[in-house]
């Protein structure tokens, strides 16, 4: 099998044409952007100016058959992004066009706590007067319309595009909410990308300012794929101290490295216990192992949540803690984490600029 490379994929988009931008091909215009291979799949990104979405969409598809032709390529994706400046776009009947940021929650494996994280995050950047949404792009294991407590199915205005629901103030999308729990899925790599693709663009966001998303926990090739496909702004890690878990961390902050997304830091999950009755905090799973590595790996700590029955208890009744009790000191660790997300996203520590996206 031939062995493909990104000189190979450029040397195949030069015979894409960009008519409206007066000739010249893709390549040569400067248009294409984080190419990644990977077992085959290939992804890269095609950058315009806001407001060419539309004339450039036949070359977005023009430029996936091109890569899909090569030999030993299994599936192409072309993404259209456009960096944001001066003033945002108007607000397109669906998408991700009026979103500033789109940040992951991700993890190195399932069962940390990265989607409590994940709802617990997005409603603490509400209550800090920012206006949050959240993905859920866990779709193996969807579950945030649990956690917001939300049931029913999502609106469709005209067939095409999907209104998202809203849970305690905060619009959301999820695979669960869009087919039936028992529904068996068998998702392989391009559908995948496709029901993410139609999450992001195909739902009226509207205007926000981060939009959350919960990635399938691990890091393997899907979720390689994922994190280059989805314009993000930067990464969260989730762990819990155990050093295992922080294994897994490491393999996170690589993968998004690789794919060229700023890690925003590590939040150490279920990192103390505090005891009911004399209020001392215990470290059970040992602890600062987050911190370490965070500091090791030159990526910030972002904060520590407590190992606490009220936090599961909240989320399994569709009340976040966050949200039914946001005084309590619980919920003020999900806060001051989500006051250090915005921090680093304001101060461009998501280092690129945030994008502006269409994504197809
Ligand atoms: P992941 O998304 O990483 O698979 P979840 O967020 O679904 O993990 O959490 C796994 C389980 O742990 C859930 O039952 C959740 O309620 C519980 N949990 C998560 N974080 C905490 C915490 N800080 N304290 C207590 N229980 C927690």
């Amino acid at each position: 099998m031939t062995a493909i490379d990104e000189a190979a994929i450029r040397a195949a988009l030069e015979s894409i044409a960009v008519p409206a931008r007066g000739g010249g091909n893709v390549v040569e215009l400067g248009m294409i952007s984080r190419i990644v291979v990977r077992n085959g799949h290939v992804g890269f990104a095609i950058e315009i100016e806001p407001g060419e979405r539309e004339a450039l969409e036949p070359v977005r598809r023009a430029c996936e058959d091109a890569a899909r032709a090569l030999p030993g390529v299994v599936s192409a994706t072309a993404a259209l992004t456009a960096e944001r400046r001066g003033a945002p776009a108007p607000a397109a009947a669906g998408g991700t066009d009026d979103v500033a940021a789109i940040i992951a929650v991700a993890s190195g494996k399932g069962g940390v706590g990265k989607s409590t994280v994940a709802v617990n995050l997005a409603l603490g950047i509400a209550s800090l007067g920012r206006r949050a949404g959240l993905l859920d792009a866990d779709i193996y294991g969807p579950s945030q319309p649990r956690l917001l407590g939300l049931s029913g199915k999502p609106y469709s205005p005209d067939g095409k595009t999907l209104e998202p629901m809203r849970g305690h103030g905060v619009p959301c999308m999820s695979m669960g909410l869009l087919v039936d729990e028992e529904t068996p899925v068998v998702w392989r790599g391009p559908m995948v990308q496709s029901a993410l693709s139609q999450m992001l663009g195909d739902v009226r966001w509207g205007a926000l300012d981060v939009l959350v998303v919960d990635m399938p926990p691990g890091t393997g090739d899907a979720q390689l794929t994922m994190a280059q496909r989805v314009p993000l702004a930067g990464a969260v890690i989730v762990s819990t101290p155990q050093d295992l878990a922080l294994l897994d961390a490491r393999r996170g902050l690589a993968m998004f490295r690789k794919v060229n997304v700023p890690t925003l830091g590590i939040v150490e999950n279920m990192s103390y216990y505090v005891c009911p009755s004399c209020g001392d905090r215990a470290h059970i799973f040992g602890h600062g192992g987050a911190r370490e590595t965070a500091e090791r790996m030159g990526a910030p700590f972002l904060g520590e949540a407590p190992l606490d029955p009220a936090i599961r208890e909240t989320s399994d009744s569709g009340r976040p803690i966050v949200a039914s009790a946001p005084d309590s000191p619980q919920a003020r660790a999900f806060i001051a984490i989500a006051r250090r997300v915005l921090d680093r996203l304001d101060s461009g520590g998501g280092a690129k600029p945030a994008p502006s996206i269409s994504v197809r």
